[in-house]
């Protein structure tokens, strides 16, 4: 049956024609139309199967790029346009899935893409939340959290009607399965996304996101990473990560049997793989279920490693999950004396405590447990495995050297260019043909046209004309008004002191005091803020606080506001990156060199032709060596000097402050009459403290570094044919980053699927 067909017998199922329908009934009718043809089509088979083990699959919103992957894009497009609406206007109506937090999650999306486009058997394990991460209220001038519900009667999830069930230490919970269908690009192979559910979910809470966090059976799936400020929050997080796993394990076992394997042979034909050390629980999992079925603990023990890979995501101790072990008894008691067996096994291989899975404390690192019992471990930038093996993990590397590996994430150039700047796309096209769509790293065929005038024009006009757009979104979405002739220099990620956003404020309150002096720029900057802080998580949310009152002070000071604009988006998410990005001029990738693992932002606004500023840090690196020191604005400390300075204890805030007056005033206004009068004087005295008293990530030290190369930046911006060729080079060559190359790396060393 033809797609048109099978949308209007989907419309006739409700009753309507296509010219009676609104936006909100095509999209319902799409989905639906999508969602049936998806189910006629068949998974990918191989050897092995993989199934992708994750806390959050940050997938973004469905219909078009599952439109585009079934090659269904252009059809829509002319039947929409011929009832007088577009894809751009239905997807509107299409709520985004909010089953992540940012990179980790977002990367597992990208992963599940490109796993299906390159024709490989994989699934994706997760869980269903009802309201995700919450959805970010910013009125107040300050981040209030509200429930993010995003499941309505019609919406991506299939109902399996198969079911599993998980026993806890307070009885069996029913695992519900729903699928999500995840389509590779144009070779009809369709993979899942599993995401396991409770059969009776609670209510969304009255208010705000807090929750009966204790009321298990109905709040499991409620949402993503619940406040873990008190036991209960952290005993939750216990109960979701195990029903995620067993649920999981369970399904591994069940299809191993149906294509008609013995439980032994499971590393044979399955790869598991660990997305950080949320699924961790799924290793002890398998060897119980093993040994329920007759394998030995030794056996079993065996089978598992040769069949579970890890990936780390972070050096950031924070993020190193451990439990007590008195936690993992009261969950799952059916797998507390497995843990203590894999204990005695690890320390039978020696590394002593520094490695122990279970801590004289009593505590069980779930790191630890991935890295012995994974025959393969990797970091997923070249700097962050590095440090990993010399630093972080080095008992671990010197124990299995053969173990570690590098994999530097990518991002599927499907949703990030092809399908949130169809410009940019038809630009290339036109230029060095298709073949770049399947193989990203034939975008190096533009490099050629770098003396190209017309070429160049091109690039130039398709910014000008995505940043109008983006103006266009911000004034209907949240009514201001930008100027799409100025630079629009652009940080979005998680609100995170490392990732120092604090840093760009102070930019913001030196560059607004030049003015003040008048020292205006060539050219108004327009500086946009997207970010999502943790809802426990303080300095973060004070630093929201402090962009917001920046943002107002410049707004309503007559004679700054024509140079400067700082704007705050609401709600960072997907949707929101799939305007921006192709908007941006600038990509601000500030971290404190060695603290950001890889960042994957940094690689969308690359290939959209943004140029860099950041700091020598994780995948950072590699995109200054791909496109070469003219082609990217860097600055600040090397990750060994930061690593030296951390070893040494010596950095001192204070010194910065006394001996760079300029730096000094940017960094008391923060205190200012002016800024309180319009922020929340507790955040902002919180901000500013920390800032003298702590800056434990170092924004101080290479401020002044950070200024001077941003204004450089901005100047060179004016040489509109040199920075268009600097774009040039960056989309040329940032196919490095596709995520099909990561997983073509990862199938080749560690899953080894087909
Ligand atoms: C890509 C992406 C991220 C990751 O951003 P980083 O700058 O790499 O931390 C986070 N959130 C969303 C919505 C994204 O699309």
């Amino acid at each position: 049956m033809d797609f048109e067909s099978r949308l209007n017998d989907a419309l006739a199922d409700m009753g309507l024609t296509l010219d009676e329908a609104g936006d909100a009934q095509i999209f319902c009718a799409l989905l639906r139309a999508t969602r049936d043809l998806e189910l006629e089509m068949r998974p990918a088979t191989g050897e092995r199967k993989l199934y992708y083990f994750s806390a959050e699959f940050l997938v973004g919103r469905l219909l078009r790029s599952n439109l585009m992957n079934l090659g269904l894009l252009d059809e829509v497009e002319g039947i929409l346009a011929a009832h007088g609406t577009t894809l751009a206007r239905v997807e509107d109506c299409e709520p985004e899935p909010s089953l992540g937090n940012g990179g980790l999650g977002r990367l597992a999306a990208c992963f599940l893409d490109s796993i299906a486009s390159l024709g490989l058997a994989g699934d994706g394990v997760g869980l269903n939340y009802h309201y995700g991460l919450f959805r970010q209220d910013l009125a107040d001038g300050v981040q209030r959290e509200e429930p993010n519900p995003w499941i309505e009667p019609e919406s991506w999830l299939i109902d399996t009607g198969r079911s599993f069930s998980v026993p806890f230490g307070f009885g069996d919970l029913e695992a519900r399965m729903f699928d999500i269908e995840v389509p590779g690009y144009k070779n009809d192979t369709v993979n899942r996304l599993h995401l396991f559910d409770v059969p009776e979910p609670a209510a969304a809470p009255e208010h705000g996101i807090g929750f009966d966090k204790g009321d298990v059976a109905h709040s499991l799936t409620s949402f993503l990473y619940p406040d873990d400020s008190d036991e209960a929050g952290r005993l939750l997080r216990v109960y979701q990560q195990y029903f995620m796993v067993s649920a999981g394990a369970q399904l591994i076992l069940a299809e191993l049997e149906e294509r008609g394997f013995a439980p032994e042979e499971l590393d044979a034909h399955v790869a598991v793989h660990i997305n950080d050390t949320h699924p961790s629980m799924v290793i002890p999992e398998l060897v119980r279920l093993l040994m329920e079925r007759g394998v030995s603990f030794e056996d079993a023990a065996g089978i598992v490693e040769r069949t579970c890979a890890y990936t780390n995501h972070t050096i950031l101790a924070e993020a190193l999950e451990t439990w007590p072990m008195r936690f993992i008894e009261q969950v799952a008691p059916g797998i507390a004396p497995i843990i203590r067996r894999l204990d005695a096994l690890a320390r039978e291989r020696g590394g002593g405590d520094a490695v122990a899975v279970v801590d004289g404390g009593d505590v069980v690192h779930m790191a630890n447990m991935d890295v012995h019992f994974s025959h393969a471990v990797n970091g997923v930038a070249a700097l962050h495995t590095q440090i990993l093996v010399t630093s972080e993990m080095r008992p671990f590397a010197e124990l299995y050297p053969g173990k570690f590996t590098n994999k530097t994430n990518g991002i599927t150039f499907r949703r990030w260019l092809m399908g949130c700047n169809r410009p940019l796309a038809d630009h290339i096209t036109s230029a060095i043909g298709d073949a770049w769509e399947r193989d990203a790293s034939r975008l190096e065929d533009l490099l050629p046209f770098a003396g190209d005038a017309s070429f160049a024009r091109g690039l130039l006009d398709i910014k000008r004309d995505a940043k109008r757009e983006l103006a266009e979104w911000l004034r209907a979405s949240q009514g201001v008004e930008v100027d799409p002739d100025s630079v629009f220099d652009i940080q979005v990620k998680r609100m995170h002191q490392y990732k120092r956003q604090q840093m760009n404020a102070l930019y913001a309150i030196w560059k607004y005091l030049q003015i003040k002096r008048g020292n205006v720029p060539n050219r108004p900057v327009t500086m946009i803020f997207g970010a999502k802080a943790a809802p426990a998580y303080t300095l973060a949310k004070d630093t929201i606080a402090l962009l917001l009152a920046l943002s107002r002070l410049i707004a309503d000071d007559g004679q700054v506001s024509p140079w400067l604009r700082l704007v705050f988006v609401e709600n960072y998410n997907v949707t929101a990156a799939e305007h921006l990005i192709p908007a941006a001029d600038v990509s601000e990738q500030i971290s404190l060199a060695s603290k950001e693992a890889s960042g994957t932002s940094n690689m969308k606004f690359m290939a959209n032709g943004a140029v860099t500023l950041g700091t020598l840090d994780g995948a950072n690196v590699e995109i200054a060596n791909l496109v070469g020191e003219g082609n990217i604005y860097l600055f600040g400390r090397s990750s060994e000097d930061v690593i030296g300075l951390y070893d040494r204890g010596d950095y001192r805030p204070w010194d910065v402050w006394l001996s760079d007056g300029e730096l000094a005033e940017a960094l008391d206004f923060i205190v200012s009459p002016e800024l309180l009068a319009r922020g929340d004087a507790g955040c902002l005295t919180r901000v500013y403290r920390d800032f003298l008293a702590k800056d434990y990530f170092m924004a101080l030290l290479d401020a002044r570094d950070y200024a001077s190369v941003k204004e450089r930046c901005l100047a060179d911006y004016e040489d509109r044919d040199a920075w268009a060729g600097k774009m040039l080079v960056n989309v040329a060559r940032s196919g490095f980053f596709s995520s099909d190359r990561t997983i073509r790396e990862y199938d080749r060393d560690i899953w080894h699927l087909a």
